[in-house]
């Protein structure tokens, strides 16, 4: 028998999953009663640390980058003072072995001559191209890259790091997945970049937060600490949604008999499996849902015994040969993330299956300077994220609109990075989550 604090007024709004967004929909609630039900024995979601003899790792890099005055404010309200760090960027992208400043297109002095002539010609006659009158708009990734870059930027960086990263060609992407978060450098920055007049600071994450006691993990557990402040029953742990009935307004959840009458739901659950636990969708929502395609993928922590010699606190790694494309040293942001003089890093890997070469991984890493050698390792974790990526293909717009209409006839509010099925940030979730807060009381 579930156990919680229903007020006078009724029934409570239910949130499937205590990730950042059903934390900020708990958070913002005023008045209705509400239970926050989440099938891991912790709260945070993606947004959650694991600790092994005094290394932190995040769920690979997780940099709060905040522009919403309110989530500023929310923030800075969970932290006292001091106790979130501002930090400036410093990123690179490892490619042809040479580190250069991120982003490519706008920094590519330190490549061959011939090849940052190749790439300058290709962009100019990509500008001279999309400034003719009736251009269609491109329709896949790939040539969202071609036309905006040109073709040898786009061949040497945006096609290879979108292949490792989402396991499909960028023909399967749809063109406009990124544009909120792909740097668009004006032609003199491009010009410039290649000159060595180096364009930093460019893009929507120049500079970051984290929490200095180490761990992305602070941040939803000063949320749910606060939540529980309140209310000590409102978040249950070890708690799965196992079955919806939309009808009769309820949620069944894992090993328990009784059913759990909702005012509301908010589901942060991804929409895929949430459709699934609606026996009553109709055919067309199920098909929908059929549609939906996402990526998983694995990741290594690493554990050094030294200081990584890179400075950088996260690395694009576009070369298809590299088994990774991304490397990111947490240590090297917060140095309490490790042992005082040692390093943790992530490191995501490109294969989704298999055994990975771990002396190919640790060789690349020394080649790009994130490891001094391979004695230097003190450990490593394999690990995996289910769905990491939602999958933002030509499907995915009608079909999540199907599915998201339907919802709503019945009362459902499906939001966050996977509820809503969509490409956001930590602070987007955070937004979602009062947005949520907002329609259940309304
Ligand atoms: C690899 C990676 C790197 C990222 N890096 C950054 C970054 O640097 N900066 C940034 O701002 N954002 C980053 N993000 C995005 C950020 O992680 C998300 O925006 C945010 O954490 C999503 O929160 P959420 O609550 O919507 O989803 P989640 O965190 O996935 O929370 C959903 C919760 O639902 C629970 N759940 C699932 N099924 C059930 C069920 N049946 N019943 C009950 N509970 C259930 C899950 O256990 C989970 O806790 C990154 C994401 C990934 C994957």
């Amino acid at each position: 028998m579930v156990a919680f604090v229903t007020s006078p007024e009724g029934l409570p709004v239910v949130i499937l999953g205590a990730g950042l967004t059903g934390l900020s929909t708990a958070l913002h609630l005023r008045h209705a009663p509400y239970l926050l039900v989440e099938r891991g024995q912790r709260v945070g979601g993606k947004a959650r640390s694991e600790r092994r003899d005094g290394y932190t790792f995040d769920v690979t890099g997780h940099w709060l980058h905040l522009r919403d005055d309110r989530v500023r404010r929310l923030v800075d309200g969970l932290f006292s003072a001091g106790q979130l760090v501002e930090i400036e960027r410093r990123t690179g992208v490892w490619l042809q072995g040479v580190m250069l400043p991120y982003p490519f297109q706008a920094n590519l002095h330190g490549l061959p001559l011939p090849v940052v002539r190749d790439c300058l010609v290709a962009f100019m006659e990509a500008q001279v191209e999309a400034a003719r009158p009736g251009v269609a708009p491109p329709a896949t990734f790939r040539e969202f890259a071609e036309r905006r870059f040109g073709r040898g930027i786009a061949e040497l960086f945006f096609v290879p790091y979108n292949t490792k990263l989402w396991g499909v060609t960028p023909d399967e992407l749809a063109p406009d997945w990124g544009s909120r978060f792909i740097p668009l450098p004006e032609p003199e920055q491009v010009i410039g970049g290649a000159l060595g007049l180096r364009q930093e600071g460019l893009g929507y994450n120049a500079r970051f937060l984290y929490p200095r006691a180490g761990g992305i993990d602070q941040l939803p557990e000063a949320m749910a600490a606060r939540i529980r402040g309140r209310n000590p029953e409102a978040i249950r742990v070890g708690c799965a949604a196992e079955e919806i009935d939309v009808v009769g307004r309820r949620v069944k959840l894992v090993g328990q008999d009784d059913w759990l009458e909702y005012r509301a739901l908010v589901s942060t659950i991804p929409l895929p499996q949430l459709v699934a636990r609606i026996p009553a969708a109709p055919p067309e929502v199920r098909e929908a849902a059929a549609a939906l395609r996402w990526v998983s993928w694995r990741y290594l922590d690493v554990a050094t015994r030294r200081a990584p010699p890179l400075r950088e606190h996260w690395v694009y790694v576009p070369e298809l040969h590299v088994p990774f494309f991304r490397v990111g040293v947490y240590s090297n942001a917060l140095p309490a993330m490790a042992p005082p003089g040692a390093g943790s890093l992530y490191v995501e890997l490109a294969d989704r299956s298999g055994r990975p070469d771990l002396p190919q991984v640790i060789q690349h890493l020394v080649a790009m300077g994130a490891l001094h050698d391979a004695q230097d390792v003190a450990f490593t974790e394999l690990r995996e994220i289910e769905c990491a990526y939602v999958l933002l293909d030509d499907a995915y717009g009608p079909a999540t609109a199907t599915i998201h209409q339907w919802l709503r006839g019945v009362g459902v509010r499906a939001c966050g990075r996977y509820g809503a099925w969509i490409y956001n940030s930590m602070e987007d979730s955070i937004i979602q989550g009062m947005e949520a807060a907002a329609w259940a009381e309304a």
